[in-house]
């Protein structure tokens, strides 16, 4: 059942910290992690020295604007240690990207990594409502990537009870959903769409179900896709986001404001920029997220490009939180598609969809190249209860999504309806892009 507005905060005096003492300890640890970096990190440091700077250089959380970006490839490239700013005796875990972009990437992490991970997903969870009160379902997947652990870590420390399912095995997640009355679940929001779909389906109401509220993550979803999720199982469905190279999961995470996710500033920067000019972008203005660690001492990361793009929000938020606000990520810039010259990112065309009833959250993204010229093909599920056999009627919805596309996203795209479980379902991240182009991008 869906709760009552309260704000349950974890850590006040980091999470409403004073904006000003916040900078300042932000330009304390920034420092502390250039220096870090500069004296254990040889990659980093011929970096730094290429452009002049030096760790003395930063005196202030402003400074930050002079040192050198990092990206997805510097990993890639100093695969599997080159990284690494603690020998390897102080780590205790090694965790990798799910690898949705290319060849996989490690991180590295001592005890003391862990433990700022482990408190940045409490914080998430105690926003959702979470505590020692709960049964937390998790159904991300547990392994190299940071979702199951990070998750488990998190539910842990708030004292709930960890239910680690892991992803995959919809009937058996379900079984345990009602018979354990679990009362959070977390995984990605594609999973939770899927689950929430075959409950209904298999007769289950909400209110057979315990379920007050989930953390969905790791992948774009949009606020109708909420909407589907929150109508389904009379819960409150809220926003979880991290990457690997940052540390996992909880790097920023939704209040019950429901209108943007607060960053844990006390130990990242977040920072807008324009992607291609690399300068920074005000406030409320789209463009790419790049972090700095402030508190990491495995794998430190300075200015690292996410390549996800959303805008950040400074300011009191109705929740007490001072942390900046990140709004829903609307896509990666390596899954932007480029047709005919208009970008376009797939949470677009899902927002579009899910304004049709007759369609349902399941589609995909097919793109050819036909005679020189970029095509668009958007195959999407008619819901179930829509008449497949009445040609007609699957013409006329066909034109009416094929219109608002074009008006909204300003492309042509051909709309081709499928039946209900047509298109295949995702246990973990949901891949909805098949590009036939085989140029890149
Ligand atoms: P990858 O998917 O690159 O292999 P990760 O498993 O570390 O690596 O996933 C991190 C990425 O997942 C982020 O950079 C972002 O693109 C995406 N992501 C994570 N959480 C969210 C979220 N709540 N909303 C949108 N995208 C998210
Ligand atoms: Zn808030």
């Amino acid at each position: 059942m869906r709760q009552k507005k309260i704000h349950y905060i974890y850590n006040r005096e980091m999470e409403c910290m004073d904006f000003e003492e916040r900078r300042e300890l932000q330009g304390k640890r920034l420092r502390e992690t250039v220096e870090l970096e500069y004296n254990n990190v040889p990659a980093y440091r011929k970096r730094m020295d290429k452009a002049g700077v030096k760790p003395e250089d930063i005196k202030t959380i402003d400074d930050i604007v002079k040192l050198p970006f990092m990206q997805k490839t510097d990993l890639r490239d100093n695969f599997p240690y080159g990284l690494f700013a603690a020998p390897l005796k102080d780590m205790v875990r090694i965790q990798g990207s799910s690898g949705t972009t290319g060849k996989p990437i490690v991180t590295g992490y001592t005890k003391h990594d862990v433990d700022v991970w482990t408190e940045m997903v409490a914080r998430a969870i105690t926003a959702a409502g979470g505590g020692k009160d709960d049964i937390i379902q998790i159904a991300y997947g547990y392994g190299l990537f940071t979702g199951g652990l990070g998750a488990h870590q998190g539910a842990t420390k708030v004292g709930a009870i960890v239910l680690p399912m892991s992803s995959g095995n919809t009937q058996r997640q379900i079984t345990m959903l009602k018979e354990l009355g679990s009362t959070m679940l977390c995984c990605t929001p594609s999973y939770a769409t899927y689950l929430a779909e075959t409950i209904r389906e298999m007769g289950i109401k909400p209110e057979e179900l315990k379920l007050k509220s989930g953390c969905f993550g790791a992948e774009p979803w949009t606020e109708e896709m909420r909407q589907h999720l929150e109508e389904l199982l009379d819960f409150d469905a809220m926003d979880i986001y991290g990457l690997t190279e940052i540390g996992g999961p909880g790097v920023a995470f939704e209040c019950m404001e429901k209108n943007g996710m607060h960053i844990n500033e006390d130990h990242v920067i977040a920072e807008i920029i324009d992607p291609v000019t690399g300068e920074a972008l005000p406030d409320d203005t789209p463009g790419e997220l790049v972090f700095t660690t402030l508190t990491k001492t495995g794998t430190p990361m300075i200015r690292y490009r996410t390549h996800d793009i959303c805008t950040l929000h400074h300011g009191t938020c109705a929740c007490g939180r001072t942390t900046v606000k990140m709004s829903r990520i609307t896509g990666r810039t390596d899954d932007m598609l480029v047709i005919r010259g208009v970008n376009v990112f797939p949470s677009q065309i899902e927002g579009v969809l899910l304004g049709f009833e007759d369609v349902s959250a399941h589609y995909m993204l097919v793109v050819d190249r036909v005679n020189s010229q970029d095509k668009l093909t958007i195959r999407v599920e008619v819901s179930e209860d829509f008449e497949f056999n009445d040609t007609k009627a699957l013409e006329t919805l066909a034109a009416e999504i094929k219109a608002q596309i074009k008006q909204t996203l300003l492309i042509s795209a051909r709309v081709e309806l499928v039946p209900p479980k047509t298109i295949p379902r995702s246990e973990g991240k949901a891949k909805r892009i098949i590009d036939n182009r085989g140029t890149g991008f």
